[in-house]
């Protein structure tokens, strides 16, 4: 649960304008991050600086790493929804040979859904998790349905009409409304047949609860009843996805003699036994390899890992990122590391909840050289595995930031109009103008590094106990332990920062983030449900309400327009380190009920008229509230005479409905006929 940090904790950063004068490669001052924009959506690229550097032997290792990644791209989809890859298809043929005016608005309205698709990796947002409505009309699409050949038509060709214009059909890929049956109101293909009660039976049956070393139970996993009972189908050769999972097993062969050492090599060899077997216990042992793998430049994750997705927070989602140290940067998050101990045992929660010993918290920065699964086109800005529990006290964790990515996030949204609408004081723009790239890194690092790996359970706590607001108390508890540190002293000793005034950069842009603008990405009348987002607004709300008799945060309102005023900073600094204590005694002890009142009281609601004035003023600014990206296309570079490869070079100019048309037709082992 602890996981990959997703796209969305950037929320505002990635929207703040943020001055980056530092970042900027003067030298390549052309280069256009901004290569699509429609609907919610502004499609990025980014840059893979230092590819150039690596050996001949990296790169070949590295580009059979992506290739192995974008082979899973189907897997994604398939999870997602039922009838997603059939419906892609379709969509495609008639996009790609329609004949028609394309000018004319149902065709203009048709591309556009098929670039949401695309986006979303099926039919529903890949963040509220709501079905796209299409905008063209139902005869336009028969028409066009019509005028394809029969072999080109999906065979269920009713089915794909209901789901692409029926609203109450599969309305929602994830629920999570408390009381309803999760699994059969959920338009997930990770189930199929089953109810929440007996899937939870299932387990529940055959988890061993004294196991001190268990197995991710479920997470490759399809839970379907046959002849009347619950089984698992398991993703791996022979089983569920085996074409794709072969092929990209047979990438990771090639990807094996190219391996930067002995361990990286037993790594990717783990891996292969995995997807042959379907095996957790080769899971398990592949994890506990993959953490002790510091020493290699490429790295990379590949399978079915987080579980966001699964209403049951059990299955993982097919992904991949392919990535090699930025050796420069990685020094920043070094020094962190080498320094958890003292964060540890300095943290503002009950000694008894503290690790003793924090073990091996690695940091690095990275670039990423590849996104791909449920890492593509949106993506997230850091890496924290494993996930199990286990794994991560007997072993450590591996933590990243991806900062070719989060560069790319701040150059396309330079000057963009956001401070200038939401931040009215001058001062407080230029604090942030100077300190929020630094300070949103460092808030990176710590969350990942050091939020996610500290604290520990009491005995006998079940990691689960928490069950659906597991994921928000855990996202809170990272950010938390962020947020309170980057007021520190210590940073400023450390030489991570050389200000003591730079973190309030970050918590005036938390608070306002959590309060406000993180609003935008909500349609009016909805909750708050993702994750990540519940963790800020529990955060900000609460520490809004606690401090409201002193007035630490105040919301101001000047000519209609709501702003968010922070009267004191260091009490507000006080109030993260007692919410800390709080959510990491309700993690250690267990404790459901407080943690599920936390998020139902804090994290859900939605006041609906600031709601408005928030989507009104940003619906001004046109600026689209997500953002993903295409990829870079790596070419082998032959030798003429021996037709050996002698280089891969790096190509940035593919735009994104080619690159989306490109993989459909190259890497879909699982709907070629
Ligand atoms: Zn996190």
């Amino acid at each position: 649960m602890t996981a990959i940090l997703k796209k969305a904790l950037m929320g505002a950063a990635l929207s703040m304008g943020i001055t980056t004068t530092a970042m900027a490669d003067n030298n390549n001052s052309k280069f256009n991050y901004v290569v699509d924009r429609f609907a919610d959506v502004e499609v990025l690229r980014y840059k893979v600086p230092g590819f150039e550097d690596l050996s001949l032997k990296q790169k070949m290792l590295i580009y059979y790493l992506t290739e192995a990644a974008i082979t899973g791209r189907d897997i994604l989809w398939d999870q997602n929804n039922r009838y997603n890859l059939q419906l892609r298809q379709l969509l495609e043929n008639i996009y790609t040979s329609y004949s028609g005016d394309r000018n004319s608005a149902d065709f203009k309205a048709f591309e556009k859904y098929l670039k949401q698709v695309w986006f979303a990796n099926g039919i529903h947002h890949h963040y509220s998790m709501d079905k796209f409505t299409p905008e063209f009309s139902r005869e336009f699409f028969d028409k066009c349905v019509a005028t394809l050949p029969a072999s080109k038509r999906p065979a269920d060709m009713d089915g794909i009409s209901r789901v692409v214009f029926d609203p109450g059909f599969m309305p929602k890929k994830v629920n999570q409304a408390e009381g309803a049956d999760l699994i059969v109101t959920s338009a997930t293909n990770l189930y199929e047949g089953v109810t929440q009660k007996e899937v939870e039976d299932y387990y529940a049956a055959i988890k061993d609860t004294t196991d001190v070393t268990p197995v991710s139970y479920g997470l490759n996993a399809r839970v379907v009843k046959k002849d009347g009972k619950v089984v698992e189908q398991i993703y791996k050769i022979g089983g569920l996805y085996s074409p794709a999972i072969s092929r990209i097993v047979e990438l990771l062969g090639k990807a094996a003699e190219y391996a930067e050492n002995d361990k990286q090599r037993a790594v990717i060899e783990k891996l292969i036994e995995y997807y042959a077997t379907g095996s957790l216990k080769a899971f398990d042992d592949y994890s506990i390899l993959w953490v002790g793998d510091t020493g290699s430049q490429v790295d990379f994750i590949n399978g079915f890992i987080e579980s966001y997705d699964d209403p049951l927070g059990m299955t993982g989602n097919w992904e991949s990122i392919v990535n090699f140290k930025n050796l420069d940067a990685s020094h920043r998050t070094e020094v962190i590391s080498e320094n958890a101990q003292w964060f540890e045992s300095n943290s503002p929660v009950d000694p008894r909840f503290r690790k003793p010993e924090v073990k091996g918290v690695t940091a690095k920065v990275i670039t990423a050289a590849i996104l791909a699964g449920d890492s593509y086109p949106s993506t997230p800005i850091g890496i924290n595995l494993p996930n199990a529990n286990w794994i991560r006290a007997a072993h450590g964790s591996k933590s990243v930031t991806i900062e070719n990515i989060t560069q790319a996030y701040d150059e396309a949204a330079h000057g963009n109009g956001f401070n200038d609408e939401f931040v009215p004081d001058a001062a407080m723009r230029e604090l942030m103008d100077k300190y929020l790239f630094i300070t949103d890194n460092l808030h990176t690092d710590l969350h990942e590094c050091l939020g996610h790996a500290s604290g520990r359970l009491l005995p006998g706590v079940d990691p689960d106990a928490l069950k659906a607001h597991g994921s928000t108390l855990e996202e809170a508890r990272a950010d938390l332990f962020a947020l309170y540190y980057l007021a520190d002293p210590k940073l400023l000793e450390l030489g991570l920062i050389d200000s003591p005034e730079a973190y309030k950069a970050q918590y005036y842009k938390y608070i306002l983030n959590g309060l406000m603008t993180q609003l935008m990405r909500i349609e009016p009348g909805k909750d708050v449900e993702e994750a990540h987002m519940r963790n800020r607004k529990l955060i900000s709300e609460w520490a809004l309400e606690k401090g409201a008799a002193d007035k630490v945060i105040e919301y101001e309102v000047k000519d209609g327009k709501t702003y968010i005023k922070i009267n004191d900073y260091p009490r507000l600094r006080e109030l993260f380190g007692e919410l800390l204590g709080e959510i990491q005694r309700i993690k250690s002890e267990g404790d459901y009920e407080a943690g599920r009142d936390l998020v139902e009281r804090y994290a859900v609601k939605v006041d609906p008229k600031l709601h408005k004035e928030v989507l009104d003023r940003y619906a001004h600014l046109d600026i689209a509230p997500y953002k993903g990206f295409v990829n870079p296309v790596y070419k082998p570079v032959t030798d003429a005479k021996t037709g050996e490869i002698i280089d891969i070079a790096v190509d940035y100019t593919e735009e994104y409905i080619p690159q989306m048309l490109r993989y459909s037709h190259d890497y879909s082992p699982l709907t070629k006929e």
